[in-house]
């Protein structure tokens, strides 16, 4: 379905199926997580916005869905565009009801040679988007006695690995922000909650796998295979089982101020 005919056809669909219609806004849904994210709430009936940077990825998404999507090119680290993305979703088919922040980026650098650009980067993307998101889509949430939040944060929000620094601190922070907001929220209707997955078979993990080959001179196999073996089951994650933890939290209203590690048993918490 065309952006265009999902944003006509979203009035109406699923929205009678009691639970079912939801408004959802997906960041970074145009690849990897945020794709998958999209693609199984739209098959569980819900009408999905996708938001990221580049217009054509945000199209190829978009068509690949089964039900009624919008499509919003937002660059999130920026508050203008943050606030343009909720208001059209407002002005075309109302408030959002759930909010999935996947948009995301990842760096990797030794201490020594973290950049303030690098730094700044990954708390922009990974930390302060998230923020943003969450602040401007919650009062019609609140408002309403219903909502869902999910950031996809990581592994990384829970332990230190070496050469990810910068990553690792916006992870922790979007961990803490997703702890303190659902505390404020408890009882509200709202809960927000995050996935904390392992490595993950997505585009970022594309890279990852290439700098390791740029860096170590090891081969793409060997150097994913690496990382493979980084999750006990001796695999990547795959990005539905990621999307199936998110349905799980936007279903459960007992599941609050939770941070799900999905990584195979590697890190128990
Ligand atoms: P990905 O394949 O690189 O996709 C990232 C998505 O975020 C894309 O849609 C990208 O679209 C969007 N994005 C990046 N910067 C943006 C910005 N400034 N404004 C709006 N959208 C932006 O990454 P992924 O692997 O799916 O990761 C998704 C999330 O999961 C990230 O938060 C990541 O940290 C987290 N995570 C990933 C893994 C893993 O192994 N892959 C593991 C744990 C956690 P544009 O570039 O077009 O904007």
């Amino acid at each position: 379905m065309s952006a265009a005919a999902g944003a006509a056809a979203g009035g109406t669909g699923a929205a009678a199926v009691p639970g079912v219609g939801r408004i959802c806004v997906v960041t970074g849904g145009s690849r990897g997580i945020g794709f998958a994210v999209a693609a199984d709430l739209s098959a569980a009936g819900h009408r999905v916005v996708l938001a990221a940077r580049d217009p054509a990825a945000l199209r190829s998404a978009a068509v690949a869905l089964p039900g009624p999507v919008l499509a919003v090119p937002a660059d999130l680290t920026r508050p203008d565009q943050v606030d343009a993305l909720f208001a059209r979703v407002e002005r075309e088919w109302g408030p959002a009801e759930i909010l999935v922040a996947a948009a995301g980026v990842g760096a990797s650098a030794p201490l020594e040679r973290t950049t303030d650009a690098i730094w700044e980067e990954q708390l922009a993307v990974n930390l302060t988007a998230p923020f943003r998101c969450l602040r401007r889509a919650l009062p019609p949430m609140r408002a309403a006695g219903w909502g869902r939040i999910v950031v996809i944060a990581s592994v990384a929000a829970k332990v230190g690995q070496p050469y990810v620094s910068a990553y690792t601190a916006a992870k922790h922070g979007v961990l803490g922000l997703v702890r303190s907001a659902a505390a404020e929220l408890a009882g509200s209707g709202v809960t927000v909650n995050a996935v904390c997955p392992g490595y993950v078979d997505t585009p970022m993990t594309d890279a990852t796998v290439a700098a390791i080959v740029a860096r170590t001179g090891r081969t793409e196999e060997q150097a994913r295979d690496a990382l493979a073996r980084m999750q006990p089951i001796g695999r990547l994650v795959r990005p539905d089982e990621v999307a199936a933890v998110v349905r799980l939290l936007v279903e459960q209203e007992a599941l609050n101020g939770q941070g799900l590690t999905v990584d195979g048993g590697g890190v128990q918490s």
